[in-house]
């Protein structure tokens, strides 16, 4: 099969289900249960074609949550360089925007943004499962696009 075409198809395929992964780089988990009922049947990512993945190497979409720590980063630097291309970064909450509550910690860097670069922010402590959502059908779009690697955010 010609190179163009296998492009195309995976286009079209990160287009109709994006593969998502998720890291928690310190995060005190409440976003991490808010991002449950997303792949639960209430809000059913799936019926988008949106799949949670177990390996970063088959991830289009990275979902972080948490504020950066001395303890993560290089793993969580290691997981975003494993990730093909085009791949888009969805940091979800405060933490990953700010530092939020842990930031002035010995041990907390803050935002994720010196270590990984990201193209949405979801604010909110912790943001509600639909902005999530929104937050990934938008990575979806940016990743369409080729606008991946600027930034952008959403109402939650
Ligand atoms: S944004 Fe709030 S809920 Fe989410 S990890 Fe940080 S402190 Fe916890």
């Amino acid at each position: 099969m010609p190179i163009q075409w296998i492009n195309k198809l995976s286009k079209i395929s990160r287009q109709k289900s994006p593969w998502v992964y998720h890291v928690n780089t310190g995060a005190c988990n409440g976003c991490d249960i808010e991002i449950e009922p997303c792949f639960c049947p209430r809000y059913d990512a799936e019926q988008m074609g949106v799949l949670l993945r177990g390996s970063p190497k088959h991830a289009d979409i990275l979902l972080i949550t948490g504020p950066m720590t001395l303890r993560t980063f290089e793993a969580a630097r290691d997981i975003y360089a494993q990730m093909p291309k085009p791949k888009a970064v969805v940091a979800i909450g405060s933490c990953p925007a700010t530092g939020n509550v842990f930031a002035g910690s010995p041990t907390v860097l803050g935002s994720v943004e010196p270590i990984i670069p990201v193209d949405v922010y979801v604010p909110g402590c912790p943001p509600r499962p639909q902005a999530i959502m929104e937050a990934i059908q938008q990575a979806v779009q940016l990743l369409a696009d080729g606008k991946t690697g600027r930034k952008q955010g959403i109402s939650s």
